[in-house]
């Protein structure tokens, strides 16, 4: 049966690519996107990238996945959304939406009659994410965040759903997994967990960086996750070697890439505790991504720039900084670290007794 999403057709064997415009109320965006419709049956899996502006990693390796990906290869389907919020990505370049100001990745499932940004979150779910077999969504730190590279998945306390999703988290290479113990809240994974769709989300680099070694190593991650899934054949070419928009004899050679990772056990992690800032000024982190933080102990300082009056900014828990705002300026409210702590306890209880 034909593949149809907006005005893209693809049928078993074939790929469609394009743009798919979507009505925002105020504005029409296109979202550019790829289906892969395998020859074979199998698995529908949706990827999307560039949710925020500022987070190059995921867009290029979607790009680079995009391309690599053949029907002939696929067993099932793959949806890939590079630019999934084209109004931050090309015009803000940060978190917010200059059309509304809201945060996508803070209001899923979104309203069909809702803002901008709310309705663009509407579109993604109803048009890929709802009955998907798996999603991905690859965020990175931003062009003003400091950040460690993590997998993260959401418990929604259905044993298989949360086993699905954790054997996605765990099969992305990636060592350090962050899982949160319920599916609440406006992000992309959690909300597509509530609806039964087993979804990660996928944090690669930070500040705006772009190192083309990185998304390669992402796109070639992906790839090892799909073929884990089964939606991908052996044999398929390397995702990673695929440079965006060259053809031919400049293909090759491949981009430098980054040294293989060494084979970590999987790390998991729960997230402990956010902290916000209480005050608009100035923001002087003293712990940062990847740093191992302690309750009750300061992790920076907020200075007022009127009078110089200095805040501590004190830790909620023990554990390590996955991210942090690398912002100086700050307003009210503004996330500025987000911290996880190491998990102990057995994680598989329900299921293990099954
Ligand atoms: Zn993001």
């Amino acid at each position: 049966m034909t593949w149809t999403v907006g005005p893209l057709r693809a049928a078993p064997g074939t790929t469609a690519r394009g743009g798919v415009p979507v009505d925002l109320g105020t504005t029409t965006v296109e979202l550019p996107l790829t289906l892969v419709h395998g020859h074979r049956p199998g698995p529908r899996v949706v990827i999307t990238a560039g949710m925020h502006g500022g987070e190059f990693v995921g867009v290029d390796a979607a790009v680079r996945l995009a391309a690599a990906l053949k029907p002939d290869a696929v067993h099932g389907r793959v949806a890939i959304c590079p630019v999934a919020n084209p109004p931050a990505v090309y015009h803000g370049r940060l978190d917010a939406s200059p059309l509304d100001g809201v945060n996508i990745n803070r209001v899923f499932p979104g309203d069909r009659r809702g803002t901008p940004t709310e309705r663009l979150a509407a579109w993604h779910v109803e048009h890929l994410v709802a009955g998907a077999d798996a999603y991905l969504d690859l965020h990175s730190g931003g062009i003003d965040e400091d950040l460690t590279d993590f997998v993260g998945y959401r418990l929604t306390g259905d044993p298989r759903l949360d086993d699905r999703a954790r054997r996605m988290a765990h099969h992305l290479g990636v060592q350090d997994v962050v899982f949160g113990r319920e599916a609440n809240g406006g992000n992309s994974h959690a909300a597509a967990a509530r609806l039964g769709v087993p979804a990660v989300l996928v944090e690669t680099g930070d500040r705006g960086r772009r190192e083309p070694a990185t998304a390669a190593r992402l796109a070639d991650n992906v790839l090892g996750l799909l073929t884990e899934l089964g939606v991908v054949g052996a044999g398929v070419v390397e995702a990673g070697a695929v440079e965006p928009g060259v053809v031919g004899p400049e293909a090759a050679p491949a981009p430098r890439r980054d040294p293989a990772p060494p084979r970590h056990r999987v790390r998991e992690w729960v997230w402990a505790g956010a902290v916000t800032a209480g005050a608009t000024g100035l923001w002087y982190p003293t712990a940062t991504a990847g740093e191992d933080v302690t309750a009750g102990r300061p992790i920076g300082r907020l200075v007022d720039p009127a009078d110089g009056r200095t805040t501590p900014v004190i830790s909620p828990a023990t554990g390590r900084v996955f991210y942090n705002s690398h912002a100086l300026t700050v307003a009210a409210g503004d996330e500025l670290a987000a911290i996880a702590a190491p998990h102990t306890e057995g994680h598989r209880p329900a299921s293990a007794a099954r």
